[in-house]
């Protein structure tokens, strides 16, 4: 069951997606003065070195987060790639490079700390992190400690789904939850939409992101479909966004062994959504596509309903 570590994958497509899109969403909701808590139910390690073991592994921050700064902050003073760049594109860029002063990319923020940077501390913003791994909460708890955000962010090594129940309804009625597992078992599909039907029953205002794996495998291809049911018939407005980079042709070439192309798209799908979200991935997506599309499957979606 553990042999998921989000290192080696840290900074991918898929982060910069589903980053992109917390920060978006984090950005709307510290807008009001009332306080929020933010419950990250598969928080992972936290943060990520780019120039470590596993991030080199498989090299997939190479086809994200690497290759965004390379296009969009390049280096040598060479002209960006867009010059005009998406305000929700801005604000990711400007958050990794937070974490990377010296200019190089070798941090990479995983979404623990992405969302501790947006927390307000006189509004009394809380953040509940979950995390199962043994090795990855034992990395995030002592992230964490360094800090020294004290009360503002709880660390628990406990299930995400069932530790989730117990934060619903928060004290300050206003709630982001971050559902993103690792999706190595099957039944993690199901988790997520039973999850959301319960936390529907406990907070129906809250907003919902979770974050899924675009695979040939019926319980990814159902799960959207799945939760635009469940927050239609609860009366939700929802936001469904997909980015897929698709295929690498340096991946196979004949002779050589298949080096495989590893996760082409993602999707997020947003119950409550802010409406700003919308428009935002409108102006957003097209140009993350543009700069890290590759081949044949390459698109984006931004759908929502309710
Ligand atoms: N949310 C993180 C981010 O954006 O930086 C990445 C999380 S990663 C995709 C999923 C994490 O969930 C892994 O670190 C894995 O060890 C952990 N995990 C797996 N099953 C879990 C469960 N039932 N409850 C909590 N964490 C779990």
């Amino acid at each position: 069951m553990f042999s998921y570590r989000h290192a080696f994958h840290a900074g991918s497509h898929a982060d910069v997606l589903k980053h992109t899109m917390l920060i978006a969403i984090l950005r709307h909701l510290t807008q009001k003065d009332a306080g929020l808590t933010v419950i990250d139910t598969h928080a992972g390690a936290g943060l990520y070195r780019l120039d470590g073991d596993y991030a080199g592994t498989s090299g997939e921050a190479a086809d994200g987060v690497v290759k965004l700064f390379a296009a969009l902050a390049p280096a040598d003073g060479a002209k960006a790639a867009i010059l005009d760049v998406a305000p929700l594109l801005q604000d990711y860029l400007e958050m990794v490079a937070g974490f990377n002063p010296s200019g190089q990319l070798k941090i990479y923020p995983g979404s623990p700390f992405i969302v501790q940077q947006l927390l307000r501390e006189e509004a009394r913003d809380k953040l509940k992190l979950f995390e199962l791994h043994p090795t990855d909460s034992k990395a995030l708890a002592a992230n964490i400690a360094q800090l020294k955000a004290g009360r503002q962010v709880a660390v628990a090594r406990q299930d995400g789904f069932e530790g989730l129940k117990a934060f619903l309804p928060p004290p300050s009625r206003r709630a982001l939850v971050l559902i993103d597992p690792s999706y190595e078992i099957k039944s993690d599909y199901a988790k997520v939409s039973a999850c959301i039907q319960d936390s529907f029953q406990r907070f129906s205002t809250g907003t919902y992101a979770v974050w899924y794996p675009v695979i040939p495998r019926p319980e990814a291809h159902e799960l959207p479909r799945r939760l635009k049911t469940l927050a239609t018939q609860a009366g939700k407005p929802w936001l469904h966004a997909t980015l897929a980079i698709g295929q690498a042709d340096d991946r196979n070439i004949p002779g050589e062994p298949d080096r495989g192309q590893g996760l082409t798209a993602s999707g997020m799908f947003v119950v409550n959504p802010p409406h700003t979200l919308k428009p935002a991935l409108q102006a957003a997506l097209p140009q993350l596509l543009q700069l890290l599309g590759r081949g044949r499957g390459k698109g984006q979606i931004v759908e929502s309903g309710g």
